[in-house]
């Protein structure tokens, strides 16, 4: 039976991310981020900046968006926010993980932009609602080429920061990191099975703020890469069609 014969139509095929070095792609399957990893940023999002255990929330894969570039501002919100990850790219997986075993999960890092509708996720939390729809939006997930751990090692300090328009806006370190890449993956693999293919955005620092159409972003981290876009005018919306 052919594919054709299978499917209704056209089954997608894997959102993928370039690798430094390689012309072979990284299949994506899962992004999950953390919800608050860096103790400055809880902290102005008016939360406590103790070790509680981290919090997860996840993202469509298809939102992610390889090598950033242009984008059109996204409907549904005025508060589009920027938000600079280390992202954990895994090449295996597994339940139930200690951390001691979580290094051999990860195949490489990206810098990751968590795109975020800030007043939707304000109104989300208020009510008590999921945040599907100020956090896993179309393209809400701007993401660098993988650097593979072989060439660039497993980076725990370092800058990691994110400008608009050439002005900084977040600067931190790696370092300040509340839980680690790997506490981070075992907490998550006590709630899900991970897998080759998935995406961890560890969380942001402080210094999150508004994008508008127009702007220009460049995030970095040191050791790791780079992703830069700008944001367009929002997308006209088609008309709705009346048969
Ligand atoms: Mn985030």
């Amino acid at each position: 039976m052919t594919d054709c014969e299978r499917y209704v139509f056209d089954r997608a095929s894997r959102p993928t991310l370039p690798v430094v070095g390689l012309t072979g792609l990284f299949p994506v399957r899962r992004v999950y981020c953390v919800g608050r990893n860096y103790a400055s940023h809880a902290r102005e999002m008016g939360g406590d900046p103790d070790r509680e255990a981290p919090f997860f929330f996840s993202k469509p894969a298809d939102a992610v968006v390889p090598m950033g570039g242009a984008m059109p501002y996204p409907p549904a919100t005025h508060e589009l926010h920027h938000e600079v990850e280390l992202v954990l790219a895994l090449d295996a997986g597994g339940a139930s993980l200690a951390p001691e075993r979580c290094r051999d999960l990860i195949y490489g890092y990206a810098v990751g932009v968590d795109l975020t509708r800030r007043q939707l996720q304000r109104e989300a939390k208020a009510a008590g609602r999921p945040w599907d729809m100020a956090k896993g939006f179309d393209r809400s997930a701007p993401c660098s080429a993988v650097a593979r751990f072989q060439d660039v090692g497993h980076p725990r300090s370092g800058a990691i920061g994110l400008s608009v328009n050439d002005e900084v806006r977040q600067a931190a370190d790696l370092a300040d990191l509340v839980w680690s890449p790997e506490e981070t993956l075992s907490h998550l693999s006590q709630l899900v099975e991970l897998a080759a293919g998935d995406l961890v955005f560890t969380g942001t620092p402080a210094g999150v703020g508004p994008m508008l159409p127009g702007d220009r972003y460049r995030a970095w981290i040191e050791g790791v890469g780079e992703v830069e876009g700008r944001v367009l005018p929002p997308m006209e919306q088609p008309a709705a069609t009346v048969s």
